[in-house]
């Protein structure tokens, strides 16, 4: 129970800090809290104010990304408030009791197919909501989408994405910075003239569902180099075979739409969201088995 491992900090706070990590990031570490007079529970990511100096401007980043979209959609972490204490500064978020969906695709080896579509879906349609409020997320795998609640049996309508530590305001620029899990990287993330933009998110997407699908990745090779290469000619394939025999021509045929090398051609999540795979009303959902 939260209570018993209850420790106090020793600024006056509003919050009671429960020494039970929920998560470890590279900069920062994830506990549940508990705020003193309503008795409600939030998550509160601590940073180490030693370990990130020199790295103002990156929490800055997650902390104006987090206030500009808090409380705009069901599947996208709200911050609640924020402190600082001599060591440590905090973002007291929504909390996710269900644990992360990167677990929950380790534990079965895989999801079905339709479980998959309902997560994508949901997914989808919150990364639409930060590119229509011109956010990049440029973080998106299994470990920064949580489960809210603990009813495992629709969990797909309760994702949460989390994690803005690399997420930025897009006008009309690109970003020419590298950041964000090789393995999940876009092609033009190398290019470092022409810079990236929204598109990577989408890229993300394709990786994440493959994962979902068969429980490995995509691009992951035995070096870093060979990786990188593997993304830019976008040399990947649906085998063994023995792990795809259950996947739908429609779920492939997203990942393929996902894995466009060139950003300018890849689909918007709105147009994600159109695609057979996603879109239930379709004659190709309806005549599916
Ligand atoms: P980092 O930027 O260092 O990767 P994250 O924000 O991803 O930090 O948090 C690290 C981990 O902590 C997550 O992968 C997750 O397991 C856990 N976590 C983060 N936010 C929450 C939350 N709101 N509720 C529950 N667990 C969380
Ligand atoms: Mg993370």
């Amino acid at each position: 129970d939260l209570l018993n491992s209850i420790q106090v900090f020793d600024k006056p706070c509003k919050y009671i800090i429960s020494k039970k990590k929920l998560g470890d990031g590279t900069f920062s570490t994830v506990h549940e809290c508990k705020d003193k007079i309503t008795g409600q529970h939030y998550a509160a990511k601590m940073y180490s104010k030693k370990l990130v100096y020199g790295l103002e401007s990156m929490l800055q980043n997650e902390f104006s990304v987090l206030k500009r979209i808090s409380k705009g959609h069901h599947n996208i972490l709200s911050l609640v408030d924020y402190f600082e204490t001599e060591d440590s500064l905090f973002l007291i978020t929504d909390l996710a009791v269900g644990g992360e969906l990167y677990d929950r695709i380790v534990n079965k080896t895989h999801l079905d197919d339709s479980e998959v579509r309902e997560l994508t879906k949901t997914l989808v349609t919150a990364i639409d909501y930060l590119h229509t409020n011109n956010i990049v997320h440029r973080d998106i795998k299994a470990e920064n989408i949580l489960i809210q609640g603990n009813n495992s049996k629709n969990f797909a309508k309760s994702l949460l994405l989390v994690d803005f530590g690399f997420a930025r305001k897009l006008d009309n620029n690109r970003i020419h910075e590298l950041a964000g899990t090789l393995s999940y990287m876009a092609p033009e993330y190398f290019n470092k003239v022409k810079g990236h933009g929204k598109e990577v998110d989408v890229w993300a997407i394709g990786v994440l569902v493959y994962f979902m699908l068969c429980g490995y990745m995509p691009f992951d090779c035995e070096t870093d180099d060979q990786t990188k290469h593997a993304i830019q000619k976008a040399d990947y394939s649906y085998s063994p075979p023995s792990y795809w025999s259950h996947v739908s021509d429609e779920a492939k045929d997203f990942i393929d739409a996902c894995f466009v090398v060139d950003p300018n051609e890849r689909p918007s999540p709105k147009e994600l969201l159109k695609l057979p795979f996603l879109d239930y009303k379709s004659k190709a959902s309806l005549s599916r088995n």
